[in-house]
C-alpha cells in the first residue's frame, strides 16, 4: 500500500508567511486534528497539498512516521536555526534540554546537523538520559535537584569547559530556560521548541554583554518536514514510540503529565 503523512499546519495561502512557505505561522491557519474535523479521528480529509508521499519498500511503520510531523518536526527547525546561524559546529558544545517527545528527536538532528560539536543532554530521569545516550548524546547530565554551578561542574568534568555555545530548549519550563542562559558563552544561542511556561526571568547585562540570541521556533514548514522524512527514510532516526490503544488516552494523558511516558505516545487503531 502507499503511505503518506500529512502536513498539519494548513494556511490561508494569502499572507506573506505562507506565501515563504511557513504556514505554521499563518495567523488565520488552521491546524489539522485541532478543531477541525475533531482530535483522534481515524480518518481526516486533507488537501493533496498537505501529503507527503511515503515510498514504498521502506521500514517505516505508520507508528513511528506518526510522530514526525510533530514531535520529530519541531526540533529540527529549531537546530536549523542554530545551524543556519552559524552556532554549531566543530569544537562547540550544544545541548539538548528535556528529554521527551521532542527532546529524543533533538539529540539526533544536534549530531546530524552539528557538523561536529559535541552534544549534552540535560534531563531529571536516568531513564530519559539514556535514550538521549543511545540516540548520540555525547555526555549527560541529571539536572533533577541541582543548581546552575553544580550542572556547570559536570558539563566541566564532561566536555572540558564550562560553557555552552548554543541551546535547543525542549523543556520549556522557566527552570531549565534560565539554565539554558546561565550556561551559554559569549555569542551562545538558545532556540526554545518547548511551549510549558508562561514567562521568564532573565538577566539583561548578560544577554546584551555577552551577546546571547534567542530564537523562538515554532512547529516546522512543509519542506521541513520533507527534509527530516528523508532523514528516517534513510535510516537515520531512531524512534522512541510508546503505542497506545484508543481507549487508553486519558490514562496516557495523566502520565504524560506525570513525566512517565518515553518518547512519543502514538494512538494505533486495531
Ligand atoms: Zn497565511
Amino acid at each position: 500500500g502507499v503511505q503518506a503523512v500529512v502536513f498539519g499546519s494548513w494556511g490561508d495561502g494569502a499572507c506573506g508567511q505562507c506565501h515563504e512557505g511557513n504556514e505554521q505561522l499563518c495567523a488565520h491557519g488552521v491546524w489539522a486534528g485541532f478543531g477541525r474535523h475533531g482530535g483522534y479521528q481515524e480518518y481526516l480529509p486533507v488537501n493533496y497539498r498537505y501529503l507527503i508521499k511515503i515510498p514504498g519498500g521502506g521500514e517505516l511503520s505508520p507508528d513511528n512516521l506518526a510522530p514526525l510531523t510533530d514531535a520529530g518536526l519541531t526540533p529540527y527547525r529549531g537546530l536549523k536555526k542554530l545551524r543556519n546561524a552559524g552556532h554549531l559546529g566543530p569544537g562547540r558544545t550544544v545541548a539538548v534540554s528535556g528529554i521527551g517527545g521532542l527532546g529524543s528527536y533533538a539529540t539526533q538532528y544536534a549530531k546530524l546537523l552539528g557538523g561536529g560539536a559535541e552534544v549534552v543532554a540535560f534531563a531529571r530521569s536516568d531513564e530519559k538520559l539514556k535514550i538521549a545516550k543511545d540516540n548520540g548524546a555525547d555526555h549527560v547530565v541529571n539536572v533533577r535537584d541541582k543548581d546552575t554551578e553544580d550542572v556547570r561542574a559536570e558539563l566541566e568534568s564532561a566536555t572540558g569547559r564550562t560553557e555552552l555555545d548554543a541551546v535547543i530548549e525542549c523543556a520549556g519550563s522557566e527552570d531549565s530556560i534560565r539554565l539554558a542562559f546561565s550556561l551559554l558563552a559569549a555569542e551562545g544561542a538558545v532556540a526554545s521548541v518547548g511551549l510549558i511556561g508562561n514567562r521568564v526571568d532573565i538577566p539583561l547585562f548578560p544577554l546584551v554583554a555577552r551577546e546571547y540570541t534567542f530564537y523562538g521556533s515554532f512547529w516546522g514548514n512543509y519542506n521541513d518536514l520533507t527534509e527530516v522524512l528523508a532523514l528516517a527514510r534513510t535510516g537515520q532516526l531512531k524512534h522512541s514510540v510508546t503505542r497506545v490503544r484508543f481507549d487508553d488516552v486519558n490514562e496516557t494523558l495523566e502520565a504524560i503529565a506525570r513525566g512517565d511516558v518515553l518518547g512519543r505516545a502514538v494512538i494505533v487503531y486495531d
